[in-house]
């Protein structure tokens, strides 16, 4: 058997300044392509490395034309998505079956739905060819998508650590049903309600009770449940929550599921609202947390401004308001700033420097803008700024921060980055030198990854709302073009929700 298997994954935040070139889906090069696209997946813990291991289990033949996965940013550029897709179309010739990991919030430059596109093209060319699809759990999702594909699993942990899982899940069910043992039936549905990024973690209520029971259908009626949350930060049509369901060639029961995880989620709504406090409020309440009982530090958390959401990962105001509240021994990840980064270089290890940090992007869809931030302090460590991931969320993966250099004050040790990197892995600072567990407190950009290695290593969380484009206050964007009404940014009463199921 010849098994097609391919990545093209991005989580396109359409308020985002930041460009997506097709470099930016290869670590600063072009995406890894045929052999070197199979051995970058092979023994690894991603959606593609889950298929993988399905094929190689069957001994298929595997073609392998491009693994190509970006961080969260802006439009992907439309050569790029052309690059991308058109080295997957021309591969498939005659292979068997297609295996392909994708994200599903796929935005273009032109396209509000690039993995439909996708998907219908192959479609279109081989009628008859099964196809699996791997989404993140933040997928937009959309008829062409559901339409074209055979079977379509979603990630069922926020933070993200069953990617690999869901590789399998997809592939299995489709080698299955090749093998004549089931026959997939898959139905999909919408609600009109866009959850807050900040509400979606797995370990709270609502989604962990909504995945808890989507594992509970897949081990009984269903062949693959997901619930995606959806990505808000995209203003496209179809952002928000969604099911697929796919059960053994019983739609009825397939329709009831959804329809049952649907409702759930709509009575939850109001829990996936996220609360607003002000930056100073939050910044201030960091010494009483660090003084309370327990061991490690406070983490206080910049999560208008992460990189897996799409944020800038340079703007400045929680850093800004720690060291004006006076706070000590904190660790901060990081600031997106290649330029000071080489003037830093420059100056050496032990220089003293004063450099104009941050707020290099300017963020057309908001108000609020960043100010620079001056810093004086010494040049401590310069790094090239490449890791291997040890932790639960991509293990073994590597993860690469570009140069890096670590501008220490006195007070506050400063990661200042040149890559686009969330801090989901210890090894942001331990691989700097800096060891997070004997820090007072930990300044994290990031929104719900982080808590894949730091939520059990830190004493207490705070959520400080700085600026960025990953903003949980929907009333600083300006949404154009999500169907509404929508909730919350349309008040919607009604107790039972029947409307959004019309899609299959
Ligand atoms: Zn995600």
């Amino acid at each position: 058997m010849k098994v097609l298997i391919a990545m093209m994954s991005h989580e396109t935040n359409t308020f985002s300044p930041v460009p997506t070139p097709l470099t930016r889906f290869g670590a600063g090069r072009n995406p890894a392509e045929g052999p070197a696209a199979l051995s970058q997946a092979r023994g690894k813990r991603s959606t593609m490395s889950g298929m993988v291991h399905v094929a190689d289990a069957i001994g298929a033949e595997i073609i392998t034309p491009i693994a190509a996965g970006a961080p969260p940013s802006g439009p992907v550029h439309d050569d790029a998505y052309a690059y991308m897709t058109d080295r997957i179309v021309s591969s498939i010739g005659d292979c068997d079956a297609i295996l392909l990991d994708l994200h599903g919030a796929m935005v273009t430059q032109s396209l509000e739905d690039g993995e439909g596109a996708l998907l219908s093209r192959i479609r279109a060319m081989r009628p008859d060819v099964p196809i699996a699809v791997g989404l993140d759990m933040h997928a937009n999702l959309y008829p062409a998508m559901v339409e074209n594909a055979t079977v379509i699993a979603g990630y069922q942990t926020y933070p993200h650590i069953d990617m690999f899982e869901t590789g399998v899940r997809a592939a299995q069910v489709l080698i299955d049903s090749m093998a004549g043992k089931v026959t997939p039936t898959m139905v999909w549905g919408n609600a009109p309600m866009l959850p807050h990024v900040m509400r979606q973690g797995t370990d709270d209520f609502p989604n962990r009770d909504l995945q808890r029971r989507v594992k509970e259908m897949e081990r009984g009626e269903a062949l693959v449940a997901s619930l995606f949350t959806g990505f808000p930060h995209a203003d496209i049509y179809n952002a928000g929550l969604s099911v697929v369901i796919v059960t053994d060639n019983d739609e009825a029961k397939a329709r009831e599921l959804r329809d049952e995880l649907l409702e759930m989620a709509w009575q939850n709504r109001k829990s996936f609202v996220y609360k607003l406090e002000p930056l100073a409020d939050s910044v201030g309440r960091a010494n009483d947390a660090a003084e309370s009982e327990g061991n490690g530090p406070v983490i206080l958390l910049d999560h208008y401004d992460n990189t897996a959401s799409g944020g800038s990962m340079d703007t400045t105001e929680v850093l800004r308001e720690i060291l004006n509240q006076g706070l000590e021994d904190v660790a901060a990840f990081g600031i997106f700033d290649p330029d000071a980064v080489e003037t830093m270089i420059d100056a050496g290890v032990g220089s003293e420097v004063t450099v104009s940090l941050g707020a290099k992007f300017h963020l057309d869809a908001l108000e609020a803008q960043s100010k620079p931030l001056e810093v004086t302090g010494t040049v401590r460590l310069i790094s090239d700024g490449a890791f291997t991931v040890t932790g639960p969320m991509g293990t073994g993966a590597t993860m690469n921060m570009g140069r890096t250099v670590v501008l220490d004050t006195g007070k506050v040790q400063i990661v200042v980055i040149s890559r686009h990197v969330e801090p989901y892995d210890l090894g942001c600072f331990t691989s700097l030198g800096i060891d997070p567990l004997r820090k007072r407190f930990l300044m994290l950009k990031s929104r719900i990854h982080y808590r894949a290695t730091y939520k059990a290593i830190a004493k207490s969380i705070i959520e400080c709302a700085g600026v960025g484009v990953c903003t949980s206050d929907y009333d600083q964007l300006t949404f154009k073009h999500v169907r509404r009404p929508i909730f919350p940014l349309d008040n919607l009463n009604s107790d039972t929700f029947r409307e959004g199921f019309p899609q299959d």
